[in-house]
């Protein structure tokens, strides 16, 4: 748990928030302000900062971020019409929160990237 970040607070239960999957290894919310129909969040319980910094501790959870990234594309019933994952990293991607997460994105068209 680090202090000051807005995901292990929201982790902690100290900011409601609806949790639409959790357990002791990544937990997934709804953006606070989506960018599609649907857009959540798929966010390892341990605070890892950036990708480059902690790769080992990367490797263990992303087993787990894409487990949960399955189960949600299913309750949310976008399985089959698809959904898009994306991870910012740094200044260039725009990552605003320091906690790494990744964004689920789908239940419309997407159109291409970029
Ligand atoms: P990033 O730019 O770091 O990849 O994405 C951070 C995301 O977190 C943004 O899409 C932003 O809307 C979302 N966000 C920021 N604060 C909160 C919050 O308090 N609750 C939720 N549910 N989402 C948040
Ligand atoms: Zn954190």
């Amino acid at each position: 748990m680090e202090i000051d970040c807005i995901f292990c607070s929201i982790y902690a239960g100290e900011i409601p928030t609806e949790f639409l999957y959790r357990d002791d290894k990544c937990f997934v919310i709804r953006d606070i302000n989506p960018v599609a129909q649907i857009h959540l969040l798929i966010i390892p319980t341990n605070h890892i900062e950036y990708m480059n910094d902690s790769p080992d501790r990367v490797n263990v959870v992303v087993h787990d971020l894409f487990s949960a990234a399955i189960l949600v594309s299913e309750s949310e019933g976008i399985s089959e019409s698809g959904y898009r994952l994306v991870i910012n990293q740094k200044e260039d991607s725009g990552q605003e929160i320091r906690h790494l997460h990744m964004h689920l994105l789908g239940g419309e068209s997407l159109g291409p990237i970029g």
